[in-house]
């Protein structure tokens, strides 16, 4: 059985993995991350869940420390971009839990909060930049940012990028991009326009490593359908509430209207509950994100979108 340790990684991240109590790499992880650390381009399907964060953000870590070299300014070593906030913060976290002691910067760029912060932490350069794209082409425009020494790229949940309409943006980064460099590609999906993206992106003949999603929700998730008329959802769901194991429940809803709408509906009965979506301040989102994270808040109510890959224990 393949562990952390029989794939090479570096001290600091082995150390790093016991304390986060991973003790087996988990398949995408024992796929990618030989052929990341080998220097390889790796086009991924994998979804949230099955622990594809950390088979990018180890193996890069490890060739990072083993190369080691200033940031370029204005710049990072590597860019990842993601389509949402959350996600954002999330892989940003990642990397600083696996890279704590390896002496790496980590920066998060996205929209709806303020420039300044982020134009002085780009200043000085940053080892590993977590981007949403409509955020880091303004960068770009505005001269705060220069990925022309970028070494690693990796595209995140390129799908979902696609439904919210960041193709564009995406090929305008990577044109800044210098043309030698190693590309991951990860995708839920690969339709025929997500594979199109990937031709365009990676270098010829990619390693593509893939693992079937359904094995791991099967497993950790219990799943029921109740299948109801359309108005009486509203009871129904505050009657699930009555069970008080449903302590930390998140709820989804197709459209942001209707995530404030069971919100509400949710709070008028007694319910602790806030929405997130789009539509909400960067603070709100994390504000509701962090209550329901501590236990203070029993309902998050988002949409799809909004909440595709948080992570969330006790859920
Ligand atoms: P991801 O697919 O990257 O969103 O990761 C899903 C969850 O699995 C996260 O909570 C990770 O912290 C966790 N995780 C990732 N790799 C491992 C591992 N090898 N062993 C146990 N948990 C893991």
């Amino acid at each position: 059985m393949t562990n952390f340790a029989s794939l090479g990684l570096a001290k600091p991240l082995l150390s790093a993995l016991a304390a986060e109590g991973y003790t087996t790499p988990t398949p995408i992880q024992s796929q990618a991350i030989p052929l990341v650390m080998d220097g390889k381009d790796v086009l991924g399907i994998a979804q949230t869940g099955t622990g594809k964060t950390a088979a990018f953000a180890l193996p890069i870590l490890h060739r990072l420390a083993a190369n080691r070299r200033p940031a370029p300014r204005r710049g990072c070593r590597c860019l990842v971009l993601s389509p949402t906030r959350e996600l954002a913060t999330q892989i940003a976290e990642s990397f600083r839990s696996y890279g704590a002691g390896m002496g790496m910067t980590v920066q998060v760029v996205f929209g709806g909060v303020k420039y300044g912060p982020q134009v002085r932490a780009l200043a000085g350069g940053v080892d590993i930049l977590v981007a949403t794209p409509g955020r880091l082409i303004d960068h770009i425009n505005e001269k705060v940012a220069n990925l022309s020494e970028t070494e690693i790229f990796v595209l995140d949940e390129a799908d979902q990028m696609l439904d919210m309409g960041f193709v564009v943006p995406i090929r305008r980064i990577a044109k800044t991009l210098p043309r030698v460099r190693q590309n991951l590609f990860f995708s839920a999906t690969m339709p025929s326009e997500i594979e199109k993206l990937a031709a365009e992106l990676l270098n010829p003949n990619p390693s593509k490593v893939s693992v079937t999603p359904q094995a791991t929700t099967v497993e950790k998730i219990d799943q029921k359908v109740l299948f109801i008329e359309a108005a009486r959802k509203r009871v129904l769901l505050a009657e699930l509430f009555d069970d008080a194991a449903m302590k930390r429940v998140l709820v989804f809803t197709r459209t942001k209207r209707g995530a404030d709408r069971v919100a509400k509906g949710l709070s008028a009965i007694g319910v602790e509950a806030a929405s997130i979506h789009g539509d909400k301040s960067q603070g709100q989102r994390e504000k509701a994100l962090a209550q329901f994270k501590a236990g203070e808040m029993r309902a998050l109510v988002a949409t799809d979108i909004a909440a595709r890959g948080i992570d969330v224990d006790g859920v």
